[in-house]
This record gives C-alpha cells, sequence and structure tokens, in this order.
C-alpha cells in the first residue's frame, strides 16, 4: 500500500491527470491523459520512466465521470495496491476570495459554481470532475488550486478596470490566469538565481493559451490576462487585447449575439484567425504563407509590447523568463521577442537561444534570460499533499 496523490485537469474535451507517490516532495508515477471526451475519447499514459501504460481508444459514449472511471481502472491495473490520499484539482477560477489551495467540501463546491460565470468555457468542466472525484474517492481529500490565485495579491491598480467601483465590488476584476504556472516558475527561478528571484522578473507563459505575469520579490505585480482568460496576448484561437468599441460594433451592426461574439474571440481568433491556416505556432512557423508569417509577427510584437509595459510596471528587469509550449520549445519567438530589447538590457546568446539552454542571455546582459519547463500538475500534487 502507498499513499498517492492524483491531479485531475478538466477541459471540455479532456482530462489531464498525473499520480504523485506522496512524500516530502512528491515522486511522480504516472502521466496522461483522456482526450475527446464524448466525440472520440482516447486514453495516454506514461510511467515515470516514459514506458507507454495505455495509449488507445475507447467506444464514444459517457463525459468525464466516464473517463475517470478509465483513468482510475488504469492506475489500478498499473499500481496495485495504489491509495489515493487526496486529489490535487485545477479550478480555473477562484474569485476574489481564494487566495491559495483549499479542500472542497459541499459549502466550497457552492461558493465555487457562482464563479462560473466568470469562466463558462472552464468552470464546469473543472467542478464535474470534483464532483465525480468525490464521488469515485470518497475517502480522500479533494483539494482545489486556483489559476486566479497567485494573483490574488497584486496591487489595486493591477486589479481593477476603469468601471464604477461598484463592479470591482461584485467581482468585475483583473483575476490573472495561470497562476500554477507562474506559482512553480517563479520559485524555480528562485531557487535557481536567488538574488534575480528575488528582484523584479517577467514570465512569459507562452502555450497554447498564453499570458505574461509581472513579479517583484515573488509577489505577483500586474498581468496580461483580465477578468477572463481572454485578454492580453493573442493565442491559439483568443484574441487577445481588443478595442471593446469593437465588440458595441459587433452587437450594433452585425447584430452578433453574446454567443455568436464568444465563439468569435475564444474559438476563431488569435492565430488561427490572423492566418487562416492553423492555431498551432509549429504549422505556422513550418508555413511559407504570408498570413502565417504575419499571424506570428503578430503575436511576438504584442509579447514584446507588454514586455515593456511590465517592465515599466517593476520600474526596470532582472530576469525574463520563457516557459509553456512556444515558450519552451520556440527559438524563433524567443529571438524575435528579444531582438528589439536592447535597450532595457535584454541580449541573447543565438547559439544558448538555439539549443533551449536554461539560461538563454549573453553573457554580459543585465537581464537573465531563463526557459524553464513549466509543471503545472507539481505545484497541485504539493498542494494536496498538505491536506492528505
Ligand atoms: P496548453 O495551453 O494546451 O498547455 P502548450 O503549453 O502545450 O499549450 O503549448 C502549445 C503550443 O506550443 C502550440 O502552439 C504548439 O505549436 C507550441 N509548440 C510546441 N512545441 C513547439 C516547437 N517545437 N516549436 C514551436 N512551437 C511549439
Amino acid at each position: 500500500m502507498s499513499a498517492d496523490i492524483l491531479t485531475l485537469n478538466a477541459g471540455s474535451s479532456s482530462i489531464k491527470f498525473a499520480l504523485y507517490a506522496a512524500g516530502a516532495a512528491p515522486a511522480l508515477r504516472a502521466k496522461g491523459q483522456v482526450e475527446g471526451i464524448g466525440v472520440a475519447p482516447r486514453l495516454k499514459a506514461r510511467a515515470a520512466d516514459g514506458a507507454v501504460l495505455a495509449d488507445a481508444p475507447y467506444e464514444a459514449g459517457g463525459g468525464h465521470d466516464t473517463a475517470l472511471e478509465r483513468i482510475m481502472a488504469l492506475i489500478a491495473q498499473a499500481f496495485p495496491g495504489a491509495t489515493v490520499a487526496a486529489v490535487g484539482h485545477r479550478v480555473v477560477h477562484g474569485g476574489p476570495d481564494f487566495a491559495a489551495p483549499v479542500r472542497v467540501d459541499a459549502a466550497v463546491l457552492a461558493k465555487l459554481e457562482t464563479y462560473a460565470p466568470f469562466a463558462p468555457l472552464h468552470q464546469p468542466h473543472n467542478l464535474a470532475a470534483v464532483r465525480a472525484a468525490m464521488a469515485a474517492f470518497p475517502d480522500a481529500a479533494q483539494v482545489a488550486c486556483f489559476d486566479t490565485a497567485f494573483h490574488r495579491g497584486q496591487p489595486w491598480v493591477s486589479d481593477t478596470f476603469a468601471l464604477p467601483r461598484r463592479f470591482h465590488a461584485e467581482g468585475v476584476r483583473r483575476y490573472g490566469f495561470h497562476g500554477l504556472s507562474y506559482d512553480f516558475v517563479s520559485r524555480e527561478l528562485a531557487r535557481r538565481d536567488p538574488e534575480r528571484g528575488r528582484g523584479r522578473a517577467i514570465i512569459c507563459h507562452l502555450g497554447a493559451g498564453a499570458s505574461l505575469c509581472a513579479i517583484e520579490e515573488g509577489r505577483a505585480m500586474g498581468s496580461t490576462m483580465g477578468f477572463t482568460a481572454l485578454d492580453g496576448l493573442p493565442m491559439a484561437t483568443r484574441c487577445g487585447q481588443i478595442d471593446p468599441g469593437v465588440l458595441l460594433y459587433l452587437m450594433t451592426e452585425r447584430g452578433m449575439d453574446a454567443n455568436a461574439i464568444s465563439d468569435l474571440l475564444y474559438g476563431e481568433s488569435g492565430l488561427k484567425g490572423l492566418s487562416g491556416i492553423s492555431s498551432d505556432m509549429r504549422a505556422l512557423e513550418a508555413s511559407d504563407a504570408p498570413e502565417a508569417r504575419e499571424a506570428v509577427d503578430y503575436f511576438t510584437h504584442r509579447v514584446r509590447r507588454e514586455i515593456g509595459g511590465l517592465a515599466a510596471v517593476l520600474g526596470g528587469l532582472d530576469a525574463l523568463v520563457f516557459t509553456a509550449g512556444i515558450g519552451e520549445n520556440s527559438a524563433t519567438v524567443r529571438a524575435a521577442v528579444c531582438a528589439d530589447l536592447g535597450w532595457m538590457g535584454v541580449a541573447l546568446d543565438a547559439e544558448a537561444n538555439a539549443a533551449g539552454a536554461a539560461v538563454i542571455s549573453a553573457a554580459d546582459a543585465p537581464v537573465r534570460v531563463y526557459v524553464i519547463a513549466t509543471d503545472e500538475e507539481r505545484v497541485i500534487a504539493e498542494a494536496a499533499i498538505r491536506f492528505a
């Protein structure tokens, strides 16, 4: 028998999971996901050493509950004797109140449900997984870990919109997201470089979803994401920053309703909309089409622009960090973002960047530039252990 921690990250059509052996530091046992839930579900999983534990479709039908049953069956078969002492859940929205992970009971669940209107595409799925895990593991602690929590201590000017004050009071705020990633990466930066880790840093989380976060002495000072995960940088299919006047135009002149606008802004915009080719950075980098080039140019232009804005918020910069799918893997994007930042002390070592080294800045550059692989599951597992 071993005490284990299960982490779950449930999206609209997927559940990512990881199994850790509990201990002073969680030790990864397996990682995987069910994708294509509801349409063409497929369970994939690998052990910590990379060995394939599962990679097979199962018959469509059933939703997140069925997916969780499949995950549990796999764990029981691959790790006989494993006992799940706590389940850590990624929950996108902790609203104004939750600034740290919390053990979920009926009252907390009810509170988290009231935040669904703030994140309609994510929160309901996150909470469905919590309910399914409560039924599947009635004796385990269920722990919610929030993407918003890391930002809760940010200064008021970074937390509000210039709307009448009552809107802030009712929860219309700049929450910021990707907080589990910022938590991991900022701590990793402090471990690798204690001096700069205590200083002024900007972390660039560039994945299918993308945002930046300014950090000083480990504290969040501002982020590019706002009330929802739509704001800030352009993303795979999300628009990023947009003049709200465009939305008024779409409603009044084009007769688009909330659903149509939501589909446009969340699903048809960003890299996909700009290129008309793909939402995937790899595909755009491989394409010769001018539209693909322009989409990448827009992306890197916005990242650079937001770095400038957040560096001004911090009053300077000691470290710049790239993370997530694009940030960790695309030397081209990193080079384009940093190309004209010499004025603020950013200069890359081209070879180190091309090789994806841990430090990619030139030796004499005042700002040290890091590539740090994020690990949101580990942050969730560490939090869940505390409640096990
Ligand atoms: P998610 O938000 O779904 O977790 P990821 O962090 O996995 O997203 O990032 C996905 C993005 O990373 C995609 O746009 C993908 O094209 C990009 N990406 C992954 N590997 C590379 C690579 N080698 N070069 C360029 N882009 C990459």
